[in-house]
């Protein structure tokens, strides 16, 4: 069939951990962020590839941590939003998933813990983000509680999340300093870095780094892609041209009919819409990849549909391949191009779109 696909190269994923093992120190391990279906490559797929490389697998929710081990995966996985009733408790228990603490009520859970069960947290604490997380005296609370009331509660590390890794150097080293300071003395283990702190030069003490997006290759800075990083994207966006045509100067295309042709020239009509991932925020403009060429998008994106103005001299034939995304066209422009950031791409891309594994 000549639909639409995202070619995962699981490879690729391997040697992104290598580069950025290498900028890191030595005894760094890693928590790899698998959270929404691995930002669209599959958690499952990407899981087997990196589960001999890190520590931890993390993913936002428990449904996604059970899909896991129903598939067979043993790694530790954490759940970053937590737990908020008994019954997931009890869930995350019996499939031994490292649960998040950020707020005290999750603690009064525990009571119903039964005493032969054991579980492992993490407290994560709030050094500056404001969105989930305990405070200083939080922390110190959560810490007296586990240890006095809950012996079968183990307490395997302290972490926080950075608001501004990628573009405010002053709030992450405010956050840095506060997070050093709510962590001295204790034992627990530490994470602090998402992918945009683990790759900027300042040095952070930690013990697991957090990695989500540069493990699929992608930059998270706004002004850098995946290559000036050394990272290979991971996923390719693929498509089809399933039609050919002539195009009068003058006459509109698509919905609104806001783009209007100056010259006469040949459209390529492309099999990949908006309900495949592919953003109608989109602009006019915005390049696509056909045997080797960038041509422009033309014309509203519509829901299964785009139209690609290929000139009257090119060498684009009905069912080429074409490419939407990808190690020779990258994310990050694209998601420019839609005013968005390649996160959104990434996870956007629809179950419609079949995942093609190399
Ligand atoms: C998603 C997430 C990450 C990964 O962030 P990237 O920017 O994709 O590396 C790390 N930590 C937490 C708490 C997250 O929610």
């Amino acid at each position: 069939m000549k639909e639409p696909f995202a070619l995962i190269n699981l490879n690729s994923i391997d040697e992104n951990i290598q580069v950025i093992k290498k900028q890191a120190s030595e005894k760094l391990e890693l928590i790899a962020v698998i959270k929404a279906d691995g930002y669209g490559h599959g958690a499952y797929e990407v899981s087997r590839i990196i589960e001999k490389n890190v520590s931890i697998l993390a993913v936002a929710r428990l449904s996604e941590a059970l899909s896991l081990r129903k598939q067979g995966v043993n790694k530790p996985i954490m759940i970053f939003s937590g737990l908020n009733s008994v019954e997931d408790l009890l869930v995350a228990v019996e499939h031994r998933i490292l649960v998040v603490i950020h707020s005290l009520f999750q603690l009064d859970l525990f009571s119903a813990l039964p005493e032969e069960a054991m579980l492992n947290c993490w407290l994560k604490f709030d050094s500056g983000m404001h969105r989930l997380g305990l405070s200083e005296s939080e922390i110190e609370k959560a810490i007296l509680i586990i240890s006095k009331q809950y012996r079968n509660v183990i307490i395997d590390g302290l972490f926080t999340h950075l608001s501004s890794a990628e573009s405010d150097l002053q709030r992450t080293l405010y956050q840095l300093r506060f997070f050093e300071s709510a962590s001295r003395g204790k034992s627990f283990k530490t994470s602090v870095t998402n992918s945009a702190g683990l790759l900027s030069k300042y040095k952070c003490f930690q013990d697991y780094g957090r990695l989500g997006l540069s493990l699929y290759g992608v930059s998270p800075f706004i002004d850098s892609i995946g290559k000036d990083l050394g990272l290979k994207p991971v996923m390719e966006l693929k498509a089809y041209v399933i039609s050919i045509r002539m195009h009068k100067a003058g006459e509109p295309v698509g919905y609104g009919g806001k783009w209007v042709s100056n010259n006469d020239t040949k459209l390529a009509v492309v099999g990949i819409g908006y309900a495949d991932g592919y953003p109608r925020s989109i602009s006019p403009g915005c390049p696509v990849l056909i045997n080797g060429k960038n041509y422009p998008i033309v014309g509203a994106v519509s829901m299964d549909l785009i139209s690609v103005d290929i000139g009257l001299v090119n060498n684009v034939q009905e069912l080429d391949e074409v490419t939407l995304w990808g190690p020779k066209l990258p994310v990050e422009i694209i998601a420019k191009s839609a005013g968005m950031i390649p996160y959104e791409l990434l996870v956007g891309v629809t179950k419609r779109v079949a995942r093609v594994y190399s």
